[in-house]
């Protein structure tokens, strides 16, 4: 399986200039649930890495949901009574509630205001707000801009449509030699916001260029969808292929400087959850693992009972527990090029324990093979030994068929990589043997089912 984890800073570098060029060409984009600002948005993607795009229409009725309307938008503002015009759509998406039914309308300031969204505490921001699934209008604007309007009468003008059109996402397969597949879901439907929204879909978008070519043990499947209704949606019309689903991460919130989370699936012990938790305890210090809860993005929909995939949520700041969070302030600024590398990193980081964690056999099993006489240990004796010579002493103990690479790296402290590189070696020297695929899942399956039988 190819290694991928090989990057030297000037590829990482590189990696986050593009991935955030790309986050800044995608920012001034309005996007909803479904309209003309998603369909371009996977557009630009499809340009990077193709992309199936498919359009479900509106009223569809996906599990206990419906596809809604099609939402477009124009233009909006607002005219004060001494002519100024405020709130314009054209220089922030964000003024208008996302969704907002069209309007054109004088009214008095008493008629507009519950009508307005701001945020008292940050009376600089502008909130990001929708109404997707109730038919009404506003507009969001600065808490100081709120507080200087004065009695008159106002001109509120909507240009926006909600008809019957279609819900749109797009996918792509990166096949493997397995068609057990691993999933990435990103949302792809926030208007102008960047970490919240364009970071994931920046770096599923390099992920899937990153895999497209190489020999790879799964198949990587990437979903860019309208958050909830789109995982729905795509979940309601795609059962078999989420029967095929081994491991799979939903992706955002990583563009920030906070430091990294990852959200366990519902299952809570599955593979993916490990080589997350790993991956972050060695190279992503300090990170923070969190137990799963049926609130946050769309592992919601993935883990919930009826699926229950082994999907987990990996972000930097946790959603809602900074104040940027669906604010103007989650902008181009709150994002870095690093930040949108290192976490492509460790995503690749987290797909290689996924692409090469299988399970061995040590063929002298019998007392320590001689490593010495093979080149394997240290050339003089009573000298410390080091990680490497560790790793194969703990491969060459565990591998006794029941123990795989990322068991034996979280029961030695080591890094899986080191482990890895420990087995390759041994492999060559042919004092292991590859547990064939089809043993391993059945030792999983045995394991997992007598975790779970009654007593
Ligand atoms: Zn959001």
């Amino acid at each position: 399986m190819s290694s991928l984890t090989a990057f030297n800073q000037e590829d990482i570098s590189e990696v986050g200039r593009d991935l955030y060029g790309f986050a800044a060409e995608l920012y001034p984009i309005c996007r909803s649930i479904t309209g003309d600002g998603i369909r371009r948005t996977l557009s630009m993607i499809s340009e990077r890495t193709p992309l199936q795009i498919h359009e479900v229409p509106s009223g569809t009725k996906v599990f206990d949901w419906i596809v809604p309307k099609e939402w477009n938008i124009r233009d909006a503002y607002i005219v004060r009574p001494d002519g100024k015009r405020i709130a314009e759509f054209q220089k922030c998406n964000l003024h208008v509630l996302n969704y907002s039914t069209p309007i054109h309308k004088r009214m008095p300031l008493s008629e507009l205001r519950p009508h307005l969204f701001t945020i008292p505490e940050n009376p600089d921001w502008i909130p990001y707000r929708t109404s997707y699934y109730k038919e009404d209008w506003g507009f969001c604007l600065s808490h100081n801009e709120m507080l200087g309007l004065k009695d008159g009468e106002y001109e509120v003008r909507i240009d926006s449509t909600l008809k019957d059109g279609s819900l749109t996402y797009g996918e792509c397969l990166i096949p493997g030699q397995s068609t057990d597949e691993v999933l990435i879901s990103s949302h792809a439907c926030h208007p102008s916001l960047a970490n919240d929204n364009l970071s994931g879909l920046t770096v599923a978008t390099e992920l899937a260029k990153f895999l497209s070519g190489r020999d790879l043990r799964y198949s990587y499947r990437f979903v860019f969808i309208p958050g909830t209704i789109g995982a729905i949606t795509w979940l309601a019309r795609n059962g078999d292929a989420a029967k095929r689903v081994r491991h799979g991460l939903v992706l955002t919130g990583l563009g920030d400087s906070g430091h990294f989370h990852y959200k366990k699936s519902r299952q809570g012990d599955a593979e993916i959850d490990r080589a997350a938790a790993h991956v972050l305890a060695h190279f992503a210090k300090p990170s923070e693992i969190l137990a799963f809860s049926p609130y946050g993005y769309d592992e919601r929909q993935y883990c919930s009972p009826g699926f229950n995939l082994a999907l987990g949520c990996l972000m930097r700041s946790v959603w809602g527990s900074f104040p940027e969070y669906h604010t103007s302030a989650d902008n181009l600024e709150f994002i870095h090029p690093h930040q949108l590398a290192d976490s492509f990193r460790l995503c690749a980081a987290i797909f290689n324990v996924l692409e090469n964690n299988r399970t061995y056999r040590n063929l002298q099993p019998y007392c320590e093979p001689q490593l010495g006489r093979r080149n394997l240990y240290r050339p003089t004796g009573g000298e410390s030994i080091g990680d490497e010579i560790h790793a194969r002493l703990w491969v060459l103990n565990l591998s006794d068929g029941q123990h795989s690479l990322l068991d034996i790296a979280e029961r030695s402290g080591l890094s899986f990589q080191t482990i890895h590189n420990a087995a390759d070696l041994l492999m060559q020297s042919e004092l292991l043997s590859l547990v064939p695929e089809s043993d391993e899942q059945e030792r999983t399956a045995k394991t997992k089912s007598s975790a779970t039988a009654p007593r």
